[in-house]
């Protein structure tokens, strides 16, 4: 008797179910915003990528329906082929004039921008090295551009210096990838240091600023505004779904390479046209960003008030910069323990566990649009929780081994 090819995928998710991994995705109700309503209930939403709250904005509302209505909801064809909209290239201007690039390329997604860049600068003969925490689509074009890849330890410069010696040689061109910074992490990479070691080993270096565009840097360009690397030799990717209110993504850099990107990048060449809707959506939230600096301020108002909160409340110290505070807890079963009695105080934040990141954590997102009340219900439902359960950086290492044990096992 020939055996079911398909029963491996029940035994796999059991297998999910079993390390408390298993996951399903939760309906939110009505507009985004700092309070959502979830199977009814009002809940404080700590869990969006919405940083500056403008995902139901009416200006950005209104904008997508104008476009809808003046150019319909689809593009019907790659850009290449007839879904190339005056639209799509104002957005591209608006994006390299906020990046100060020469020129920049807009995608579907982020996703896609990183899969079809990395896997356009990197091939067979080259070498990827990438920060051991990278975003997923950062790996997976890597692993799509067919080049060696090296991860360095995360955020490590003295190990991509060693690596970097020890390879370089080896490979034709190189290409350095991070993100600025990191999403389930919420720290940011050293930016002058991994520009000065590209320069160094005559590498070509892509940052990933998708939590960074339009909430660091002064005029909101991101980290390379933040930490003073304008102008840089460098590339930029970003994506138009997280402060930006809307869906997409880009590439920023200099016109040369936008050039290749167009002719090459296969998720760009052999996929349809962002939407009308998405496109104008993304073009009034750049508008937003420039002349609103005021949601920034607010951004980072909050964030401090958390950090402030959280230290005199339950002396937990917070070492991120960013507007993504985590908390590392001790096993995906504590994690969703901890989820559970969040839910139940009315806040909605996320429960983070392997294959996702190496160790369990409540990831909390500020936006610029809550209000101190909502910040401090979020303290007092964490002080609330077991606080043996939420670890402290020392320990990190730690529950790395035991996590990734059980993920093996
Ligand atoms: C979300 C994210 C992406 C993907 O962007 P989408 O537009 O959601 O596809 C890429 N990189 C990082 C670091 C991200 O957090």
């Amino acid at each position: 008797m020939p055996t079911d090819p398909y029963a491996w995928i029940e035994q796999s998710l059991a297998t999910i179910h079993r390390a408390n991994w298993y996951r399903s995705p939760q309906t939110v109700e009505g507009r985004p915003g700092p309070v959502v309503r979830i199977d009814g209930r009002e809940m404080i939403n700590f869990a969006s990528n919405d940083y500056l709250g403008l995902a139901g904005e009416d200006r950005l509302i209104q904008a997508a329906v104008d476009a809808t209505q003046e150019f319909g909801t689809g593009t019907s064809g790659s850009r290449l082929l007839s879904g190339h909209r005056q639209l799509h290239r104002q957005l591209e201007l608006a994006i390299s004039q906020l990046k100060q690039t020469e020129d920049a390329l807009v995608f579907s997604s982020g996703y896609l921008a990183n899969l079809g860049a990395v896997a356009t600068l990197a091939g067979k003969r080259d070498l990827i090295l990438s920060d051991q925490y990278n975003h997923s689509s950062l790996k997976n074009g890597a692993l799509l551009s067919g080049a060696k890849i090296v991860e360095y330890a995360h955020c490590d410069m003295t190990n991509l210096k060693t690596l970097l010696e020890q390879h370089r040689q080896n490979y034709r061109r190189c290409l350095i990838l991070s993100d600025t910074v990191f999403s389930m992490d919420g720290d940011i990479c050293q930016l002058p240091a991994l520009l000065d070691l590209a320069e160094e080993f005559s590498c070509m270096l892509l940052v990933d600023e998708a939590h960074a565009t339009g909430v660091f840097g002064a005029t909101g360009a991101g980290c390379v505004e933040h930490l003073g690397c304008t102008g840089r030799s460098l590339i930029q990717m970003g994506t138009l779904s997280k402060a930006l209110g809307s869906l997409g993504g880009y590439v920023a850099g200099a016109a040369s390479v936008i050039d290749l990107l167009r002719n090459r990048a296969p998720s760009w060449v052999y996929t349809t046209g962002l939407s009308p809707a998405d496109t104008a959506a993304a073009l009034a939230a750049l508008a937003i960003v420039r002349v609103e600096p005021q949601r920034r301020a607010k951004l980072w108002q909050n964030v401090a008030y958390l950090k402030q909160l959280l230290w005199e409340n339950g002396n937990i110290p917070i070492s991120q910069e960013s507007q993504i505070v985590c908390l590392p807890v001790f096993d995906a079963g504590a994690v969703l323990a901890a989820d559970k009695q969040l839910k139940a105080s009315g806040i909605f934040a996320a429960a983070v566990r392997p294959p996702t990141v190496p160790v369990s954590r409540i990831r909390i997102t500020v936006m610029a649009t809550h209000e101190p009340a909502h910040i401090q219900q979020l303290v007092g439902a964490l002080s609330a929780i077991n606080c043996s359960d939420i670890a402290i950086d020392s320990q990190l290492r730690t529950l790395d081994r035991r996590e990734r044990l059980s993920y093996e096992g």
